[in-house]
């Protein structure tokens, strides 16, 4: 996901932006820049030594003279802009854009590029109206624009936590299927049977003992194997149950 994010970088003029944006981009793991029109040369002492090691994505820029060849094949446009301007745009935070990213970068041909403006008049209106939406990061109202390295920092460390969940979420996915409705009432049936045959349980005393286990048991959506262990478990205690009874029996009968 996060190589469909294409960063953007219009009219830059300082070289060290640029070494200092790729150098964020890759911290978070991004990779693909764009530069638009820079003034100024992308590849110098001074952004190799600010991209520290990122210097393969400054030498990799694609580099280009209008933001409609730089986003000519991305299905999602979104502008960084540091204060609103006169025509209202549909606004997103930076959390936002995170959300959508998995959506919108669903279809594996999708791309999504993140336009950043010039360190001193940011995105012209023309541009701006080029994009989808608008991010805003939060700041201080009065002191609202960031250098535009820490802008690409900031959204390029969203995307990197919309990525993460995404891959959390498919961790979490069980690797077992969990067990059905069926397979959890018959072990509810073998469970409190089991209660009931070593003593734990009485079923004319129930204090709620049911419902608590079955609560505790639902919260935790137990897979189909780990309800298999639990009914493992509980047979072995009614056979050992079994066998105890049987040998008191026996101890009687001698
Ligand atoms: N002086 C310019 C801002 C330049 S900062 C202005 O007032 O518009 C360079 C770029 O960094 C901006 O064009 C924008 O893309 C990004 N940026 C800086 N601060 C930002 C913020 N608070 N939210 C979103 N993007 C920001």
């Amino acid at each position: 996901m996060l190589d469909r994010i294409r960063f953007v970088l219009i009219g830059t003029s300082h070289p060290g932006n640029i070494g200092a944006a790729a150098r964020a981009m890759h911290n978070m793991g991004a990779s693909d820049l764009a530069l638009v029109a820079p003034r100024c040369t992308a590849v110098t002492a001074d952004s190799i030594s600010r991209a520290s090691g990122a210097d393969h994505l400054v030498n990799g820029a694609q580099v280009v003279e209008t933001l409609e060849q730089a986003v000519a094949d991305c299905t999602l446009v979104v502008g960084a802009s540091a204060r609103s301007r006169t025509l209202p745009w549909p606004m997103i935070t930076p959390r936002d854009l995170g959300a959508r990213l998995p959506g919108e970068l669903a279809d594996r041909e999708a791309r999504v590029a993140l336009v950043f403006g010039r360190e001193d008049s940011g995105l012209t209106n023309a541009e701006l109206q080029r994009c989808h939406a608008h991010v805003h990061i939060p700041t201080n109202p009065d002191f609202s624009s960031l250098n535009l390295a820490a802008a690409v920092q900031v959204l390029a460390y969203e995307c990197r936590l919309a990525w993460l969940a995404g891959q959390e979420s498919q961790r979490e996915e069980p690797a077992q299927p969990l067990a059905n409705h069926a397979e959890l009432e018959h072990y509810f049936t073998h469970l409190e049977r089991t209660l009931v045959t070593i003593g734990f349980h009485d079923p004319a005393m129930p204090r709620q003992l049911m419902a608590r286990l079955r609560r505790f048991t639902l919260r935790a959506r137990p897979e189909r194997m780990e309800l298999n262990i639990l009914r493992g478990i509980l047979s072995d205690t009614e056979k050992l149950a079994a066998e105890r009874s049987g040998n008191k029996v026996r101890h009687r009968e001698e």
